[in-house]
């Protein structure tokens, strides 16, 4: 009799989406501000090269964050094409503004630790998710979706451990306002492998008629372990930043999010589509560069891709 073998590799998805959040969550830290033309060029280039939904601005205060003061314009300027033009909103005035800019997807953030809350939105907890009412009321009446990102649902900076109760206690109270989706956010890379698995498990086994994604950074070394332990516990969409561009301003030690192409790579290389051109994505990564002026983490790009062979020295002589 022959046993089947089952080990992980079984479970894995045939194809997963690829949410690039890097005008986003990658550009509100970069102090030297981006002309519009330049971000406007750069998500372009994302759409061209294949991403189906991104994180284009965020209707943030512009005192708060100057860099995406830009908001309104650059939703307005770029060529979408079918990708899902999703926009941050961290209040009903911002949601409006986003609204009537004419996004298709609003994203709003809340913390599951009430420290790491305050410090990004000067609210608590409930406070925030009191706030969201509104939105989601203007949300249905324009005929828009809403997502949420839950920060430091891995992890606070300010109080350590977040324990999983407090997370699904935030994530029914998302639910009963009928948010479509729920991104976990590891907001400072706080996050391994195992525990990402116990929060995946417990958030999609409490909560199972919900779409989950999952955002990870950098910070630490573990955003493509982590994703793979998210990946293997069915978990389809992912955030990611273009060369691994970004941080959060108000966490500190926070740096960039995964990189899209390397995980594009990674996941092709794994037999899983994504639908995007990997070329056209690492030359985007190039020109990321290009824009901020800086190297960037991405790792891809500069090694190329594991299928670029080059030519045997052994073979020259
Ligand atoms: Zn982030």
């Amino acid at each position: 009799m022959v046993m089947e073998e089952r080990s992980w590799i079984s479970d894995l998805p045939g194809q997963v989406e690829m949410v690039e959040v890097s005008p986003r969550d990658g550009l509100q830290i970069i102090e030297k501000f981006v002309p519009t033309g330049k971000k406007v060029e750069l998500i372009n280039a994302l759409i061209g090269a294949g991403i189906r939904r991104m994180e284009v601005t965020s209707f943030v205060h512009p005192k708060f964050v100057p860099q995406l003061k830009d908001a309104t314009d650059v939703v307005k300027s770029i060529e979408r094409r079918d990708c899902v033009c999703m926009a941050m909103v961290p209040n009903l005035k911002g949601a409006e503004r986003a609204v009537e800019a004419g996004v298709d997807m609003l994203d709003i953030v809340v913390s599951a630790s009430e420290s790491h809350n305050r410090s990004n939105v000067r609210r608590s907890v409930d406070e925030s998710l009191e706030g969201f009412v509104p939105i989601f009321a203007l949300a249905e009446e324009a005929d828009v979706q809403v997502r949420a990102s839950l920060a430091t649902a891995f992890g606070c900076p300010f109080e350590g451990d977040v324990p999983v109760s407090q997370v699904l206690r935030v994530c029914h109270r998302l639910q009963d306002l009928s948010v479509m989706e729920i991104a976990l956010c590891d907001t400072t890379g706080m996050a391994n492998p195992v525990q990402v698995s116990k929060v995946v498990k417990a958030c999609k086994h409490e909560i199972p008629d919900i779409q989950w994604a999952a955002h990870f950074h950098n910070t630490r070394g573990a955003g493509s372990a982590n994703l793979l332990a998210a990946l293997t516990e069915g978990i389809t969409v992912f955030d990611a930043s273009i060369a691994g561009l970004g941080g959060c301003p108000f966490a500190p030690g926070a740096t960039g999010n995964v990189p899209t192409e390397d995980m594009v790579h990674m996941l092709h290389e794994m037999g899983i589509e994504t639908g995007i051109d990997l070329p056209a994505l690492i030359s985007t990564a190039q020109l990321a560069e290009e824009i901020i002026g800086e190297t960037l983490p991405g790792q891809v790009m500069k090694a190329g891709r594991t299928c670029d062979l080059h030519p045997s020295p052994a073979l020259a002589e």
